[in-house]
């Protein structure tokens, strides 16, 4: 797993001045649960829509939902996703804020990172990137596979750019690579809820699946600084 490395959080990040967090232009909540961008059965057989139905409609729902009930009434409403997680990371009292934003946030990421006719190669910018960087697509797809199968316990592997330079990056449970001055170009989310009705004790299997027919490499590239 040469290439991938655990992103560690910076220790005491100060929470953010209220008046310098974006807020959204209307009123209601900014924080949602967003619509899948295919329909819940474009990605089967590798994540069939009664995964989705819990992985997006029960585990994703409710980390939104539990961030609403967060903020609700308090000098955080209203404030986006992304000002939420810089507000609650490494802040002790906001643990359960920075967990459910930051989940919130990951799972929104994943999804855009798949999509249907995705996986076979990255486009020409991503890469030449890949080649600089990361030993060639070959060995960029084999490391982000061995790091998503590799990871201890529930959590996420992430193509990322650092400054310029791609690395491959795994963080646990609602870590982000957000918090580490990491630029997220793709995620998979690692955890046994993602594949094990679809993929039953087969982890590496699901993973290689997500990387040859659902990863969205042009969706990487869209994302790169
Ligand atoms: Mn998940």
């Amino acid at each position: 797993m040469s290439h991938s490395r655990r992103v560690f959080l910076a220790g005491a990040t100060s929470a953010v001045a209220l008046s310098a967090l974006p807020r959204a232009a209307k009123a209601a909540s900014p924080v949602e649960l967003p619509k899948l961008p295919w329909a819940d059965d474009a990605l089967a057989p590798v994540i069939s829509a009664n995964t989705l139905s819990f992985h997006y409609g029960k585990h994703h729902k409710a980390y939104v939902d539990k961030v609403g009930d967060l903020v609700r009434d308090t000098e955080l409403e209203g404030a986006t996703l992304e000002a939420l997680i810089t507000a609650s990371a490494g802040v002790p009292e906001r643990r359960a804020l920075f967990n459910n934003a930051a989940q919130a946030w990951n799972h929104a990421f994943y999804w855009r990172s798949l999509h249907p006719k995705g996986g076979g190669k990255p486009p020409a910018r991503l890469a030449a990137l890949l080649d600089r960087d990361l030993g060639g697509f070959d060995k960029a797809r084999a490391d982000l596979a061995a790091a998503a199968v590799g990871h201890f316990g529930s959590g996420w592997a992430w193509l990322v750019q650092k400054g310029e330079t791609l690395q491959i990056v795994t963080t646990a449970n609602a870590d982000t690579p957000l918090t580490a001055g990491l630029k997220p170009l793709l995620t998979i989310d690692d955890g046994e809820h993602a594949n094990y009705l679809d993929y039953p004790n087969r982890r590496a299997d699901h993973v290689n699946a997500v990387l040859d027919k659902l990863i969205d490499w042009r969706f990487a590239e869209a994302n790169l600084g």
